[in-house]
């Protein structure tokens, strides 16, 4: 099986979505962006051993390339559109790359995207770039700096589902809640499309909510104030972990995908599945409390190139 007889098989659906003019199949990808809209472009790698565990379900891997790259597009409030795939594999076994873009167009038909083009090569390691589009009206895209002091801040779901259900995965026990929170993360765009004019600050949480938060205050010039009895956790986790663990895991954590946002109490009515954890401040960085007292919290967020 050659690349061409790859991509006709299994990536090729000859989808006629919106906007698409001309699909796979040609030197590049022609759309038409809805008149007068911005475009939101993101882009996101998974690497074999780096973001997933060499033994990952191929379906899965397909599925979590774009739900990473949706919780960006979640993340500045746009809807998604389009998406471009670089994938390379290290064999080509027909029956890894069919479940791959099953799970891949699983998570496409969804959200409503349309893959669009890709390039596919061989190499040692399974690595899956993606490339998503979205739009958002003008001047309306959810950014990280627009946070102020006296807003609240809120998370979506529950917080360290993802870390608790790989280091079980990693000790060889298996929690199947927590390891689907990993495997199939919930993109959260539909909760980020009805943010839009009505938060102030927004970033998805892939590294652990201590250090996107910081990211986002700093951003904004402001500090945070962080309660810690707020975290939303969720049955599995608080009943697989002790408390201290569960802290370190939905603070530290990583691969979340869930939205951390600012905003004021009143803006935020209507809107489902969203949790106060604390206000920002006129400080700097962000201030942990437990029941209201300061403590000390040592990040240890994922970062690349330590
Ligand atoms: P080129 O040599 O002009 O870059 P390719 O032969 O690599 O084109 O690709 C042929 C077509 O198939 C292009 O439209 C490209 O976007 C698409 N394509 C290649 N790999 C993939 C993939 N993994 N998923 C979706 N489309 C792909
Ligand atoms: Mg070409």
């Amino acid at each position: 099986m050659d690349e061409f007889e790859i991509i006709q098989r299994f990536f090729d659906r000859q989808e006629r979505a919106p906007g698409v003019v001309t699909g796979i199949g040609d030197d590049g990808a022609v759309v038409l962006p809805q008149a007068g809209l911005e475009q939101v472009q993101v882009i996101d790698t998974l690497v074999e051993g780096v973001h997933f565990p060499a033994d990952t379900a191929a379906a899965d891997i397909g599925y979590r390339v774009v739900a990473v790259n949706l919780s960006d597009i979640a993340a500045m409030g746009a809807r998604p559109r389009w998406m471009t795939l670089a994938l390379t594999l290290p064999t080509k076994d027909a029956v890894w790359i069919g479940d791959f873009a099953a799970g891949l167009f699983e998570a496409a038909d969804e959200f409503d995207v349309a893959l669009v083009g890709g390039d596919t090569t061989r190499g040692d390691a399974v690595v899956a770039t993606l490339h998503l589009s979205g739009d958002v009206a003008p001047g309306t895209a959810l950014l990280r700096s627009g946070a102020c002091t006296g807003e609240a801040i809120y998370v979506t779901g529950t917080l360290g589902d993802a870390a608790a259900g790989l280091e079980l995965w990693r000790r060889g026990e298996r929690d199947d809640f927590l390891l689907h929170r990993f495997l199939r993360p919930s993109a959260r765009v539909a909760t980020g499309l009805s943010l839009v004019g009505r938060a102030s600050a927004a970033i998805d949480i892939s590294d652990g909510l201590f250090g996107d938060l910081a990211k986002l205050l700093q951003a904004s010039n402001v500090g945070g104030d962080l309660e810690i009895s707020s975290l939303p956790l969720s049955r599995a986790i608080t009943s697989g972990f002790d408390n201290e663990d569960c802290v370190r895991f939905a603070l530290s954590g990583g691969d979340d995908y869930e939205l951390c946002f600012t905003c004021s109490p009143e803006d935020v009515e209507g809107i489902d599945g969203i949790c106060r954890i604390g206000t920002v401040t006129d400080g700097n960085g962000v201030l942990c409390r437990q029941h209201g007292k300061v403590i000390d919290y040592e990040d240890g967020g994922y970062r690349h190139f330590q």
